[in-house]
């Protein structure tokens, strides 16, 4: 397992792919402790299976990218918002 923490700007690429647009500069809100933050500043995990990014302030799962089959399944359920 690969522990490495990288930030948003790792799946800018990742990102445009999946939502068509540029993302990193996009703020989230954290569900569960409320923090705003650039998705260029939260902390991704690649642990291989899939990306993961969580909230630099809870630790909570806010964005979770699967590929499977060549089509990447986002699950966003902990983001308050993303704008
Ligand atoms: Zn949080």
């Amino acid at each position: 397992m690969d522990e490495t923490v990288l930030d948003g700007n790792a799946i800018g690429g990742l990102l445009i792919e999946v939502f068509g647009t540029e993302m990193t500069t996009a703020v989230g809100t954290c569900g569960s402790c409320g923090a705003t933050s650039q998705v260029a500043e939260l902390a991704v995990y690649m642990p291989g299976l899939g990306t993961v990014v969580r909230c630099r302030s809870c630790e909570a799962v806010l964005m979770v990218f699967v590929r499977i089959r060549d089509v990447t399944c986002v699950d966003l359920m902990g983001l308050a918002s993303l704008s």
